[in-house]
Formats: C-alpha cells, sequence, structure tokens
C-alpha cells in the first residue's frame, strides 16, 4: 500500500536526469511522432495530428512518464463526500482529460489507485493536475489546496469534502 511513497523515494535521486528528459523538445525535429500514442512534433509543439509524413520514431515525454511511472501532478482525493459520489467525481476528471489532451497532447492522466486514506489520481503534466483541482472546487466545493514542488515541474493538488 505504501508503494507510492517508496517509489518517490526511489526516483527523487533520479530527478534531476529525468525531468531533463522529458524536457527534450529542442532536439527533437519536425514531424518526430511517437510510435506509443501517436502524437507528433510539429513546429516546437505535440499535436495529435495524423502521423501522415511521421519521419523520426520518438517516445514522448507523456508516454515516457507513463512507462516510467513518473507523474508530473499528483491529485489527493478524499471525505465522505467523495466516497459517496467517487463515480461523479472521477468521471468529471476524466472529462477534464478529454477536454486538455485535445489541444496539449502532453496532459493526461496515468493513473488513478487507493493510497492510504486517499484516492490518488496522477497526471503527465502540471497543468491538467491544476485544471482538475479547480474543477473538482468549482463543482463539488470542499477544501483544495496546491503546492509546486521542483521549480513548477511538478504539482501536489489536495481535494477533499
Ligand atoms: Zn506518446
Amino acid at each position: 500500500m505504501d508503494n507510492g511513497s517508496r517509489g518517490r523515494k526511489d526516483t527523487r535521486l533520479l530527478k534531476e536526469k529525468r525531468n531533463d528528459a522529458y524536457k527534450c523538445k529542442d532536439k527533437l525535429p519536425d514531424f518526430a511522432h511517437c510510435s506509443t500514442c501517436g502524437a507528433m512534433f510539429i513546429g516546437g509543439r505535440w499535436t495529435w495530428n495524423t502521423p501522415t509524413a511521421a519521419k523520426s520514431k520518438v517516445v514522448c515525454p507523456a508516454c515516457q512518464r507513463c512507462a516510467d511511472d513518473y507523474p508530473a501532478g499528483y491529485i489527493e482525493m478524499k471525505g465522505d463526500f467523495f466516497a459517496k459520489h467517487r463515480a461523479e467525481i472521477i468521471s468529471l476528471s476524466k472529462n477534464i482529460e478529454t477536454q486538455e489532451k485535445e489541444p496539449r497532447p502532453m496532459e493526461r492522466i496515468m493513473a488513478i489507485r487507493e493510497e492510504g486514506d486517499h484516492t490518488l489520481l496522477t497526471t503527465t503534466g502540471v497543468h491538467l493536475a491544476r485544471r482538475i483541482g479547480d474543477a473538482l472546487a468549482q463543482s463539488f466545493k470542499g477544501s483544495y489546496n496546491f503546492h509546486y514542488a521542483d521549480g513548477e515541474q511538478k504539482i501536489r493538488v489536495y481535494w477533499e469534502r
């Protein structure tokens, strides 16, 4: 059950190196194509354009994070209200992902799992974690907090009701 905290401790050592790895943007050629999810790198950003002109095959930062189980965003959700409305709240979170992922292919939900007294939802990007936190607070009120770490390359969001 404490896999999460153990995992964080282990990955902290690799933090510097890995954050660089996820920011490989500048080194990629145009039309680099992620062989895992199909996202394509054009003009300095990732898109969902169809890879008809795909040149080099790469693994995009979001797929790399999923493969490494190394999230950028953590959202802790808990409380009696949450327990009662869990399905609805998770479904709202997934809707936010669907909206965000369209213009920003690197923003995705990685996993949703039970951890101690809360449900932990992890994301590949800090932006999506913030958006989900905002949406939960807006739709369901409750108490909402977040803090950034690693020079804003990571975020931990807490929502409770
Ligand atoms: Zn990918």
